[in-house]
């Protein structure tokens, strides 16, 4: 294949990597076989114990050199991330590297709170008992992430998975395989013990392999359809398995809202890695009284828009991934066919890279691909609405569920419309920053997936819960040990008293049965 067909090609043993700016080579990155990506597994296995039984200050001492590293080389990372997915120099700074400190800094004041063992309150009728729960790391994770964000989807699961306590083995997408060797020599030097966390890269078969090793569970983001291949690898164990899939997500701007604002996130919400985002704007809901007034400004804001490679001070760059450029004009040919009107862009651009104009769509209805699908690409589809109820309904009225926004500068009325949306995260005037918000859970419902991290889920989507009950053991004996004739009427009354809400006669009757057990010896 020619070096601009394709952003990545895979053969047998080696990734060929392409520039998404201008198809110059980018170099070869060999595949990790599955023999070796079940040495990985073993590795992780055998450092897991002692990973394990560090204290959270020692696992700290590792992310902090790795913070060092990222925050030291910063700028040189950010431009491996941009010639590997065309972003601007901007973005890798801001969607990508800065999750580093974000994150780390979040975790070192949260998971000594998070990780505590924590006392519940005492329950009526185990008076004598103590309750806790804590918990412990799974083992060893297999994280699979995509080309998108390529670095920070990667980073983010990996390093919480590490502050739980457990090993990890990454597998990035083949697209972005500059990223991948990065993320590999980040952690390399940063010094983390032999086997406690590891790199390897290849396509699908490489994360088949990984979801078939001997792991204890898989982090997976990516489309739908390779999600459900991963489950049904998870069940074939079975193994837990936590799913961050795909978007259609709603903005919807009511008649009163500062519409300048609501315009410009509409276009960054929108373009923001050309679109190649999960929760990219791609359902844009605009109430009739506004609609106009929105409209002009949102044509006036893509048309300041800097479209180009990294270093050109762009605001948006190329498709990433040479397969992204199908889907973009399927679902534009299809919108076109169905009434839709391209109001600006519409087409690939001229010259070498993966360019496309940015694309604004008017006239959207539900029965078209560019409604129902993820288009992921630089398309900003508008919807006319006669109300937000209208929008809202629509909104919820869709497979996917993984972010969305309300405009209003009634907070209180923009509040109520976010919790209605059916979707993992919902911001009022606000858009795509809340997924940057560390102490903020992320995930989806209905098809995006499920599952939460980032914020304390964060840890805890790495850990198994363990209840742990404990008595003193003054008592010689129980009061629903045996024997039971005796007791018989005196658990009637209990069960029927409980029943009734009459707690203290509920509870006479059950120290009753607790005089009537020891009497018997
Ligand atoms: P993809 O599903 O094609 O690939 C994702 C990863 O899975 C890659 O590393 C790939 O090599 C691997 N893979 C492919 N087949 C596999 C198999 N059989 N077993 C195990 N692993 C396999 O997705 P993509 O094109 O890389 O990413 C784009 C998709 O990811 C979009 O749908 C986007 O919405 C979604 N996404 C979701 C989130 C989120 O947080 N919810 C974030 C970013 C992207």
């Amino acid at each position: 294949m020619s070096a601009q067909a394709s952003s990545a090609e895979v053969s047998a043993d080696v990734i060929e990597k392409f520039s998404p700016v201008d198809g110059s080579h980018l170099g070869n990155f060999p595949i990790t076989s599955p023999a070796d990506v079940n040495l990985a597994v073993k590795a992780a296995r055998e450092a897991f114990p002692a990973w394990r039984d560090l204290s959270l200050d020692q696992r700290f001492a590792y992310l902090d050199r790795l913070r060092d590293i990222v925050s030291a080389e910063g700028e040189a990372f950010a431009k491996i991330i941009s010639d590997d997915t065309g972003k601007p120099l901007l973005d890798s700074l801001l969607t990508e590297l800065m999750a580093i400190p974000l994150f780390i800094d979040y975790y070192k004041k949260e998971a000594p709170k998070t990780l505590k063992r924590q006392k519940l309150s005492r329950q009526l009728f185990f008076p004598t008992k103590t309750s806790y729960v804590e918990h412990s790391p799974m083992g060893v994770i297999g994280v699979i992430s995509p080309w998108n964000f390529p670095f920070q989807l990667s980073m983010i699961p990996v390093l919480s998975a590490l502050v739980a306590g457990n090993t990890v083995v990454l597998k990035p997408s083949e697209v972005t395989p500059l990223t991948g060797e990065l993320m590999r020599e980040i952690f390399e030097r940063a010094g983390f013990p032999k086997g406690v966390v590891s790199v390897v890269q290849g396509d699908g078969s490489t994360g088949a392999a990984l979801c078939k090793a001997d792991i204890d569970k898989i982090f997976f983001t990516g489309s739908v359809a390779t999600g459900r291949k991963v489950m049904a690898a998870a069940a074939e164990k079975p193994i837990p398995v936590e799913l961050e899939l795909g978007g259609k997500d709603a903005m919807i701007v009511c008649h009163d809202a500062n519409l300048e604002r609501a315009a410009r996130a509409a276009v960054w919400g929108g373009f923001l890695n050309c679109g190649q985002m999960c929760i990219s704007v791609e359902r844009l809901f605009v109430v009739d009284a506004v609609y106009d007034a929105f409209l002009a400004l949102v044509r006036a804001e893509i048309e300041r828009m800097r479209v180009g490679g990294p270093d050109e001070g762009s605001d948006m760059g190329p498709l990433t991934f040479s397969a992204q450029m199908g889907t973009v004009v399927r679902h534009l040919n299809d919108a076109r066919e169905r009434g839709a009107t391209i109001a600006m862009g519409g087409r690939p651009m001229e010259g070498p890279g993966q360019f496309f104009e940015p694309t604004l769509v008017l006239d959207v209805t539900e029965e078209m691909e560019i409604y129902r699908e993820e288009t992921f690409g630089p398309v900003l589809p508008v919807i006319r609405v006669p109300d937000e109820e209208e929008a809202l309904r629509m909104a919820n009225d869709h497979q996917y569920g993984l972010t969305g926004s309300v405009w209003t500068r009634d907070v209180s009325r923009g509040l109520e419309l976010a919790s209605r949306m059916e979707s993992g995260q919902c911001s009022v005037n606000d858009v795509v920053l809340s997924v940057g918000n560390p102490a903020l859970p992320f995930g989806g419902v209905k098809r995006s997936g499920f599952g939460r991290y980032h914020g304390p889920e964060g840890l805890y989507a790495f850990m198994n819960q363990k209840a742990i009950m404990v008595d003193r053991g003054l008592l010689d004996v129980e009061p629903f040990w045996y024997p039971y004739a005796p007791k018989y009427e005196a658990m009637l009354g209990t069960f029927r008293n409980l029943m009734g809400g009459k707690m203290v006669r509920a509870l006479t009757n059950f120290f009753e049965m607790h005089k009537i057990t020891k009497r018997r010896g």
